[in-house]
């Protein structure tokens, strides 16, 4: 898999949606535990957690989508929605920026990044 920077809500749902995959996959290899009520039980519980998480991210989409900004990107001219300072247009992935500082630049995700791991 390529590393490409895309759209940070486009991200986070492709994340979510990950998430409910693996837990039909956990669930699925719990069916061949069957013999076993206990290990069957530990991958259904494992797989629906999974699922839950999935919820959560969901949620938490909904949250940041009402802390975006929309924006008309100057390229494709569509309206689109950023997240932090530094974020992609949704279609042509156009590097967008509110601050006028990083203009210009060339387009970096830790500009989001408020500090750096180590
Ligand atoms: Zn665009």
């Amino acid at each position: 898999m390529s590393i490409k920077y895309s759209s940070k809500i486009n991200k986070i749902r492709t994340f979510a949606l990950s998430l409910i995959f693996i837990g039909f996959i956990v669930m699925y290899i719990g069916v061949f535990f069957r013999t076993s009520m206990l290990i069957m039980t530990i991958f259904m519980i494992l797989g629906l957690l999974f699922i839950i998480a999935s919820t959560v991210v969901y949620f938490w989409i909904g949250m940041l989508s009402t802390k975006t900004v929309q924006v008309v990107c100057p390229t494709c001219g569509k309206t689109t929605k950023m997240l932090g300072r530094v974020d992609m247009c949704m279609y042509c992935r156009e590097p967008l920026t509110l601050d006028p500082e990083l203009a210009g630049k060339e387009f970096d995700e830790k500009y989001n990044r408020k500090r750096k791991k180590s």
